[in-house]
């Protein structure tokens, strides 16, 4: 198989360690297979995107040594494909006009609204429906002509469940009725992240997705666009989460510098050490083996070996100068 996978960080803030190490990942398995490691920038919220970010994550992963293949993709600039993908799936009924006004969808009527389904769905009884979902098509070309505006929301399956083999973490399930119809497109036109992560990596020909753990809900969604677009589904591996000692999640608010890759550029640790260092966060070679030059990393990495329990970053006595 020709192995194709991508980096995807969002540049909203500096590059933390976590993703630097998912980005090393993505790196080693790409070059155990002779595969290509693309690097994809997701700059798609305006608001909290900076360049400087953008900066750091390209001067990490040169510091790192990971060297990308082919041009680096700004997510940003492929938002009318993913416009296109989404009027296709109208077009197909695959997905549907929502006329509710943006008012009556705040982040909490949904939220609500999903506690509320699963809730129904656990009960057995039938889930609460979006009330445009089978509006009549005439109907909602009307609405729509005559200027009204609406989101494009994806039909869920109504009733069986989701099923996906993780690489990691296994067999994962998740019942259709505790999945809201997702919105593809808001009212405002802006892609949401779930079409356009979809329509990027069909396009970048994307084999394996590996990404932290904390997308595996999203997988679920994400098959069924891959689905309803008809291409094929990528294989998945999700990566354990990094904590800190006591098991909280590493956040710059809680634990300052030690969580961003560059402090330890700045501070002088040696890249390879670094990386040699991050790459046992949460995989171990077969043979044990705990100092690797790159080369003995490439030839033992497998997507097998990543542990599915959490890493400790032990930052307060672990000093990764070795
Ligand atoms: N941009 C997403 C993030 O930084 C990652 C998307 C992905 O890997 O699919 O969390």
């Amino acid at each position: 198989m020709n192995v194709r996978v991508r980096f995807a960080p969002s540049p909203t803030g500096y590059l933390h360690i976590g993703a630097a190490r998912t980005a090393l990942y993505n790196w080693l398995f790409a070059r155990k297979h002779g595969g290509k490691f693309l690097l994809r920038i997701e700059d798609t919220d305006l608001q909290r995107s900076t360049e400087e970010s953008t900066r750091s994550i390209f001067e990490g992963l040169a510091w790192l040594g990971l060297d990308y293949d082919e041009e680096v993709v700004f997510q940003s600039a492929n938002a009318e494909k993913h416009r296109a993908a989404a009027r296709r799936l109208l077009e197909e009924g695959k997905a549907y006009r929502d006329f509710t006004p943006r008012e009556e969808r705040s982040d909490a009527n949904i939220k609500q609204e999903i506690a509320e389904r699963a809730r129904r769905a656990a009960a057995g009884a039938e889930s609460k429906i979006n009330p445009y979902r089978d509006l009549p098509r005439e109907e909602s070309d009307r609405r729509a002509a005559a200027g009204e505006p609406f989101a494009i929301r994806l039909k869920v399956p109504r009733e069986g469940r989701s099923e996906f083999y993780d690489i990691v973490y296994g067999k994962q399930e998740r019942e259709y009725a505790e999945i809201e119809d997702l919105v593809l497109v808001r009212s405002d036109g802006h892609p949401l992240y779930n079409l356009s992560v979809v329509c990027d990596d069909i396009e970048m020909g994307i084999t394996h997705v590996i990404r932290g753990q904390d997308h595996l809900t999203n997988t679920h969604k994400q098959i069924l666009i891959y689905r309803a677009l008809g291409a094929p589904v990528p294989q998945f591996a999700h990566l354990p989460l990094i904590l800190a000692p006591n098991k909280a999640k590493l956040s710059k608010r809680k634990h300052g510098e030690v969580v961003s890759l560059t402090t330890y550029r700045d501070r002088g640790f040696v890249p390879a050490a670094f990386r040699n260092f991050l790459a046992l966060l949460g995989w171990s070679p077969a043979d044990g083996k705990e100092i690797m030059t790159l080369e003995e990393m490439i030839e033992r990495f497998s997507l097998e070996g990543i542990h599915r329990s959490n890493a400790i970053f032990n930052f307060n006595e672990h000093d990764p100068r070795q």
